[in-house]
């Protein structure tokens, strides 16, 4: 449930890592001028602080219900896949940039997906394949 909040929250560390390894993926790109921040909303869920995936300049898109926030029973590389989503949501949302593209099939917009304990953009062409992992997480977080 969504509660509004008086004063303004710092993303923990552990979504900052999860966010750098999004804009590597970013970067690999070659979208590294989109240098995303988690913007704070003012808003709690559960408690925890909710953020968005912005833009430098601070615009994000909240269309997809695409919030972040910290939950005690949430994994690293489920915290990465939330952030590539809200990433992802913005950029096609705000700017009209469609990324990340399947490598296989040029053009196609693919989907963050867990796979065992990584993080996977998977393409849903055919029966559905990996494009390519997101990044490289830690072994141990
Ligand atoms: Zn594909």
């Amino acid at each position: 449930m969504l509660e509004d909040r008086a004063e303004s929250a710092e993303p923990s560390l552990r979504m900052l890592r999860a966010l750098a390894i999004v804009q590597a993926n970013l970067d690999d790109a070659g979208l590294g001028e989109y240098v995303m921040q988690l913007v704070d909303d003012r808003t709690n869920m559960e408690g925890h602080p909710i953020f968005w995936a912005g833009l430098p300049d601070g615009r994000f898109s909240a269309s997809s219900n695409c919030y972040i926030f910290e939950n005690a029973d949430r994994t690293f590389a489920e915290l990465v896949a939330l952030i590539a989503a809200a990433v992802q949501d913005t950029l096609i949302e705000v700017e009209r940039v469609m990324w990340p593209t399947c490598v296989t099939h040029p053009g196609r917009w693919v989907e963050v997906r867990l796979s065992s304990n990584s993080v996977v953009w998977w393409c849903e062409v055919g029966s559905g394949h990996i494009s390519h992992p997101l990044g490289h997480l830690p072994a141990v977080l």
